[in-house]
Formats: structure tokens, C-alpha cells, sequence
């Protein structure tokens, strides 16, 4: 049957197409038995991120309100001292968060740079938090330096389909991304890797987007799907936007390609309304951005997330991986303590 088939890395494109086209019903009843096959169905892992170095970036991603070459308004800053990461840091494991995220807008680091970041990492895991950063295009050396400093996860988004790659950024390419995915697998860091939809795409972009990472020698292990965030003055400020139901599918689709990946419901929640979100959760979203910050752009506060997750009756993933006796579910050991006592935002 298909809910327990072991996961596959041969889909084709018209497998991938057909998932898409199904009727919604049957695709979010298969997506959500999937699910529930390898995941506690009401608990969501919560992950704060944190713009360590904002701005002012050589690249020119048309979705972005960093990179230097879109007048957005934006105030560069400087790569954050230790402290300052710190605190944060904190902060977001008093909120209840279990994975704190650090994003730089860099093509890619300088070793000197690197080190600082690596200080980073050590100073956020002593905190009991899991690591996760996003640094641009990685050597391989650089990413056994993270590797040594502990780091958990690497994020690095493939964005959109190899055939629309070049309508959204011209100064990398997609092989380019493939590689340094390929040196962090090597590294032995977790993967994060997903995408952004409402760039202009098309369904069969959407669908190969979700192949190539479901196709890759191991599924990311974190699939963030993110909703465009217009921005004025990026080149995709005015994009026809998705319709819902296309930003559901897309999460579904992602559910049954990679089943036991963490799906995040990523950038774009503060645009779609609660019932949207619980949609997205029944068909398969488990893993949310927390924290009123995504780098540059808004994300939903704190309590609001709060009372959704309450009224839905979902609970935040403890991050802890041992297997209660009986438990078919790795990830779903909650800590709900963290979550009642955290302070309102
Ligand atoms: S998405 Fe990252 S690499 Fe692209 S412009 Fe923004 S900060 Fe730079």
C-alpha cells in the first residue's frame, strides 16, 4: 500500500505530476495517512531564526529584500557579536523554540568569518537547543569546520525548479546549490532544503522543485516550503499570487515524496489565515517558524501561535529523539513545559 512504502529517491516527473493533479481530498487523505505513519499527527517542532549578518548581499535573488542590488530600505548590519547571538538564543529556548536558526546573506563565508559562526554554534548547543545555519555555498572544508563545531543542520534552499531556476537568481546556478548540499551530506551535517512557491512558477515547476529534492542520494531531513514574501522594490514585488489550495497541494505533495522529513510551514504565514495553517498542518506540516522575526520580513507573534495551536489542539516536538516503550513515533516526545511557562512575547 502506499502509506508504507519505503521512501523512494526514483520519482519520475509524471508520478510527481500526478500527485499534483489528484482531486484535493484524495491528496490530502494520502498525504495525511502518510503522516500519521511516521509522525505524532498533533505535534509541530518549533524553530526561531535569527539574521546573524543582515543585508547588503552580492547576490541577486529576485525574492530578496538583502541582496545589495534591489533598493528595499533595508539597513545592512554586520555580523552579530557572540553575545548578542547568545541571548537570543536564550530567548527562543524560553519560548519554547528547540531549534535556533542563524541566516548571514553571504555568497559564501570567509574562513575568518566561518570561525565566528562555528563560536556561534557551540554557544547556541550549550544552551540545549539544536543548531542551524545558512551561510551561502559551502567548500568542503568549510563544511567539516561546521561539522567539528557541532552544527546540526545546514539550510540550503534549491528555491525552485532547475527549469526556473534562471528567471529568479542569474549569479549561482543550480548545480551550484547541488554541490554544496552534496559537501554538507559528506560532512555529515543534516540537511535543510526546501523551497519558495509564488515566484511566477508553474504546477510542473512546483512538482519538479519537490522531485529533485525527494531524488536527491538522501531526503533533506528538514523540506522547508516557504509563500513568496513580496517585498517592494525585489523584482518579484507584484507576482500573481498562488491560490491556496496550490500552496496546500505543494505540502501534500511534499508529505508523501519525503515522508519522514520534517515539512516546515516556512515564510508567508503572517499572509495566510488560520484555517490555511491547519490545512497545511493536515497535509502534513510539522514545523513551523516561531518567533515574531524571519530574517528581514514578519512572522506571526508568538501567542498568536500559541492560541492557534491550542484551538487545533497541537503541541510543540520536544526535541528529544529517544523512543518511549510502545511509541511508533520518534519525534513526538513533546515538551509541553517549555510551552505553558514560556513567557508572552
Ligand atoms: S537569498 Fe541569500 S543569497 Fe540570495 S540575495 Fe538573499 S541573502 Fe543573498
Amino acid at each position: 500500500m502506499f502509506e508504507t512504502q519505503a521512501p523512494r529517491h526514483d520519482w519520475r516527473s509524471e508520478e510527481v505530476q500526478a500527485l499534483f493533479a489528484l482531486p484535493f481530498n484524495d491528496l490530502l487523505f494520502r498525504a495525511q495517512a502518510v503522516h500519521r505513519a511516521h509522525f505524532d499527527p498533533n505535534a509541530v517542532q518549533l524553530s526561531t531564526l535569527l539574521s546573524i549578518k543582515t543585508g547588503a548581499c552580492p547576490e541577486d535573488c529576485a525574492y530578496c529584500p538583502q541582496s545589495a542590488r534591489f533598493d528595499t530600505g533595508l539597513k545592512a548590519e554586520p555580523l552579530l557579536a557572540l553575545g548578542e547571538v547568545r541571548a537570543a538564543a536564550a530567548e527562543a529556548k524560553a519560548n519554547g523554540a528547540t531549534r535556533f536558526c542563524m541566516g548571514a546573506a553571504w555568497r559564501s563565508p570567509k574562513d575568518r568569518d566561518l570561525e565566528k559562526v562555528a563560536e556561534m554554534v557551540r554557544e547556541v548547543k550549550a544552551l540545549g537547543l539544536e543548531t542551524c545555519v545558512t551561510l551561502g555555498m559551502l567548500k568542503p572544508q568549510q563544511a567539516q569546520r561546521l561539522a567539528q563545531a557541532g552544527l546540526d543542520y545546514y539550510n540550503h534552499n534549491i528555491d525552485t525548479s532547475p527549469e526556473h531556476y534562471g528567471q529568479i537568481i542569474t549569479t549561482r546556478t543550480f548545480e551550484d546549490r547541488l554541490e554544496t548540499l552534496a559537501h554538507v551530506r559528506e560532512a555529515g551535517i543534516n540537511v535543510c532544503c526546501g523551497g519558495i512557491v509564488g515566484m511566477g512558477e508553474s504546477s510542473t515547476d512546483r512538482a519538479e522543485m519537490l522531485r529533485v529534492l525527494a531524488n536527491l542520494p538522501e531526503h533533506p531531513e528538514s523540506v522547508p516550503i516557504n509563500e513568496l514574501v513580496q517585498v517592494p522594490g525585489t523584482p518579484l514585488d507584484g507576482a500573481a499570487p498562488l491560490d491556496p489550495f496550490d500552496f496546500v497541494r505543494t505540502i501534500a505533495v511534499a508529505r508523501l515524496l519525503m515522508p519522514r522529513a520534517h515539512v516546515r510551514l516556512s515564510a508567508g504565514r503572517t499572509q495566510m489565515s488560520e484555517e490555511l495553517q491547519a490545512l497545511c498542518f493536515f497535509a502534513g506540516a510539522n514545523s513551523i517558524f516561531y518567533g515574531e522575526r524571519l530574517l528581514t520580513t514578519a512572522n506571526p507573534q508568538n501567542e498568536k501561535d500559541r492560541a492557534l495551536f491550542q484551538r487545533l489542539g497541537i503541541k510543540p516536538e520536544g526535541r528529544a529523539p529517544a523512543q518511549e516503550p510502545g511509541c511508533p513515533h520518534p519525534h513526538a516526545h513533546q515538551d509541553a513545559a517549555a510551552w505553558t511557562t514560556a513567557p508572552q512575547a
